[in-house]
């Protein structure tokens, strides 16, 4: 029996029978890379794979070609554009199909998350996490677009051309503002993104950067991963005015599972949050914005785990909680990917203007 079963045996059946019934997305994990791992094979190191997910009844995961921040020139581009298109690439070649008894589809719009979900079918929709990937070429936006990526983080740790981190690298010779928020490429990027159907990721910005992302944008910006500011005071969370901000463009939070967002350090004292300390931050997102601004995302292979979310095949515990906390069916539904799809669905149709 692995630990994940042990988990799982703790859930009640009624919560069980609820999170199976569900169509739910993670919607940020990320990829090893170097490219290693099979995902249709459990392996020990990573949290997510394919058959975690089935075990953990997710049906769908937002799996990203993060890039790293290295210096903002032309050779520092060239390496982030190279690395980002062979890690879609790696995610096309090598996270769908049929194999060791399981199916997994490369999925681009809400209608075949959906489909996939009616299949038994795991659905992998890639994304890419720093607008670094792009260097100062649009033009890639298209080909991310074409290689199946649904959003691109503006930023990382540390500045880019486009946009200010919430966090500058100072090992980079960040100060603590580059462009004031948004470049003027990064405004640009901004309009292709809306044009291509990519969704903006304001998880990872500075303040200034969120801010300006959410009044420029055509289509609502989402964080595919980030927490509460006025619960845990770290540079990368939203505070009050930007969770207000995402309300007023139609955004989403996606509450994710870092320690370090969750809870200031220096109270966790090197343990994990735990999946209540999690929910907390969901919880505030639904009493000041209302439920249907607030999702799930793991963070996975990437820095996120809790105690009692483990990894994919633990999912059911989140459910299980959020009954508890007396959310209803369609609510825990809206959490676990219905908000996410509606922005997609959102996103496409701005696109198709
Ligand atoms: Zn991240």
């Amino acid at each position: 029996m692995t630990s994940d079963n042990a988990a799982d045996s703790k859930i009640s059946a009624e919560a069980l029978t609820l999170h199976r019934s569900l169509l739910t997305l993670d919607s940020h994990i990320d990829i090893p890379w170097p490219d290693r791992d099979d995902a249709f094979l459990d392996t020990p190191r990573r949290h997510v794979d394919f058959p975690k997910m089935k075990r953990g009844h997710l049906t769908a995961g937002c799996f990203v070609a993060y890039i790293p921040q290295g210096t903002v020139d032309a050779e520092g581009h060239k390496a982030a554009q190279a690395q980002t298109i062979g890690m879609l690439e790696a995610i096309n070649a090598h996270m769908q199909g049929t194999r060791e008894g399981l199916t997994a589809r490369i999925c681009q719009t809400a209608a075949e998350i959906e489909t996939a979900f009616r299949d038994n079918v795991l659905a992998v929709v890639p994304g890419v996490e720093n607008g670094y990937g792009m260097g100062e070429d649009i033009s890639l936006l298209a080909r991310f677009r074409d290689l199946g990526a649904r959003y691109v983080t503006l930023t990382h740790n540390g500045h880019n051309a486009l946009a200010d981190s919430g966090q500058p690298d100072r090992r980079l010779g960040d100060a603590e503002t580059r462009h004031g928020g948004l470049s003027a490429l990064g405004r640009e990027a901004i309009a292709e993104m809306n044009r291509l159907g990519l969704l903006v990721d304001i998880s990872h910005t500075s303040r200034d950067t969120m801010l300006q992302a959410a009044e420029v944008s055509s289509v609502p910006v989402v964080a595919t991963h980030a927490c509460v500011r006025a619960l845990c005071d770290h540079p990368r969370n939203l505070d009050d005015a930007q969770l207000d901000a995402l309300k007023a463009c139609g955004g989403l939070i996606q509450i994710t599972a870092v320690s370090g967002f969750l809870r200031p350090r220096a109270e966790l004292g090197g343990r994990r949050a735990t999946v209540s300390e999690y929910m907390d931050h969901l919880d505030y997102v639904v009493r000041r914005l209302g439920p249907e601004y607030v999702g799930i995302s793991s963070d996975f292979d990437g820095g996120g785990q809790l105690d009692g979310w483990e990894n994919a095949a633990g999912s059911p515990a989140l459910t299980a909680e959020l009954m508890r906390r007396g959310y209803d069916r369609s609510e825990i539904a809206a959490f676990w990917g219905g908000n996410f799809l509606r922005l997609l669905e959102k996103a496409d149709r701005e696109a198709c203007r």
